[in-house]
């Protein structure tokens, strides 16, 4: 690991252990949420479906695969306002469809349906785990994570595809990614008895929402270890640099959230996305357990700012010219602020100097990224939460290679970056 950085506001937050430990604990939207309250250490999780006629002064709130959690400050005042943090549970991946159980030609497979925009090329030849939620026959719900190779998703070997070299590697997502987890003929109902005896249910689960994924885990990368290996690294880098900061972040005026959004990659319009009402609940019911009324939470939301936290794109080495040529985020360089005139993202003026000043604060550097004009610009969260609560943001995010692979890369020192200039806007 490179030495770490060192700011006014935190001893060390260099990624090391903790990251890594956040990254492999975390194979799915729902493990995420897990790891994220596990480090919320002494946090009150609150149930939506009860009264909160108290809001403790560090609380939680899960739904689902998306989790918000918040520190008061000392005498919270109901339409001060929040300082919130953004972020995305969910990576694009492989996912076991309900009737998985299919053999061809003496292989078992398992039927899989694509989620959000993977590299199709990246999950061939891996070995593959499998994580995500059970659901039992009484409408119970189990966590369950297979970390040992089950599955894999084996490429034609370059004999039988001559041109593949010359003439690129084409991937039809139905007839190429099914995955063999074994060999001989198919029962119907063998993946559903497989997997509830390794999640010691006493039946096969009636339903599930399952992941596969790469069970190498996350790896410092390079000679001189600069660099950092994983899959997920979209978004669960800004989930672990958002939980850190608001562990070590001392609110003083406003309000300090975080909020994970799940659904990101699949478009964010879901009770659990980035476009359901689940923050503008959860605000609502803060400013009222603060003694506040419609006309508070209309001031607190007009005072509020939110730092919407996803990665971003690094100049590749071998690509260059894919980035706008001054507006190239390199990796071990800060986070980028990032830019779209057209509101892919939601950063102003305003927003990124606010950003700015948090860096500056933290003692941390900070890029810029604005995509070139001829290449569609991505997006996130942040133009669609400033969009339904009218709250300031600004788009930053640890810059990487590979986004969407099934093994991503990025600076080693970036997600300590990111979570000490979190930390300082927290503060
Ligand atoms: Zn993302």
């Amino acid at each position: 690991m490179n030495a770490g950085i060192t700011s006014s506001i935190t001893t060390d937050m260099t990624p090391g252990a903790d990251l890594i430990s956040f990254l492999d604990e975390s194979p799915s939207p729902w493990h995420a949420v897990a790891s994220t309250v596990r480090r919320l250490d002494g946090f009150v999780e609150l149930d939506e479906r009860e009264p909160w006629p108290s809001i403790p002064d560090a609380g939680l709130v899960v739904r689902e695969g998306a989790v918000i959690a918040w520190r008061l400050p000392a005498n919270p005042d109901a339409a001060a306002g929040f300082r919130i943090v953004g972020a995305h549970t969910d990576s694009p991946c492989l996912r076991v469809k309900p009737n998985p159980d299919s053999s061809t030609v003496g292989w078992k497979q398992l039927a899989v349906e694509v989620y959000g925009g993977i590299l199709n090329n990246t999950w061939l030849d891996r070995d593959l785990g499998v994580a995500g939620r059970l659901v039992s026959s009484d409408g119970s719900t189990r966590l369950v994570d297979v970390r040992r190779p089950v599955a894999r998703v084996p490429q034609l070997a370059v004999h039988l595809d001559r041109e593949v070299n010359s003439g690129g590697l084409r991937l039809d997502p139905q007839q190429h990614l099914a995955p063999v987890w074994g060999v001989g003929g198919a029962t119907r109902g063998e993946f559903a008895r497989w997997i509830g005896a390794e999640a010691d249910l006493d039946e096969s689960p009636s339903w599930w929402e399952l992941c596969l994924y790469d069970v190498q885990g996350a790896a410092v990368l390079g000679a001189d270890s600069s660099l950092l290996a994983s899959g997920r690294l979209d978004n669960l880098a800004s989930c672990w640099a958002a939980t850190t900061a608001l562990v070590a972040a001392e609110p003083t005026d406003q309000v300090a959230v975080l909020v994970f959004n799940d659904h990101e990659e699949v478009g964010s319009a879901s009770t659990t996305g980035a476009q359901g009402p689940f923050l503008e609940a959860v605000l609502d019911r803060l400013v009222r357990g603060l003694g506040g009324d419609r006309d508070a939470l209309l001031r607190a939301l007009a005072s509020s700012a939110c730092v919407s936290a996803d990665n971003a794109h690094a100049v590749h080495p071998n690509y260059v010219d894919r980035h706008e040529p001054d507006h190239r985020p390199i990796v071990n360089a800060g986070p980028a602020i990032k830019i779209n005139a057209n509101q892919r993202y939601a950063t102003s003026a305003e927003t990124a100097s606010m950003f700015q000043q948090a860096c500056e604060r933290a003692g941390v550097p900070w890029q810029v990224f604005v995509s070139r004009n001829n290449m569609p610009c991505g997006s996130t969260i942040g133009p669609i939460t400033s969009t339904r609560l009218g709250i300031s943001t600004v788009d930053v995010g640890v810059p990487q290679l590979s986004m969407h692979s099934a093994r991503e890369l990025c600076g080693a020192d970036d997600p300590g970056h990111l979570a000490a200039a979190l930390t300082a806007f927290l503060t």
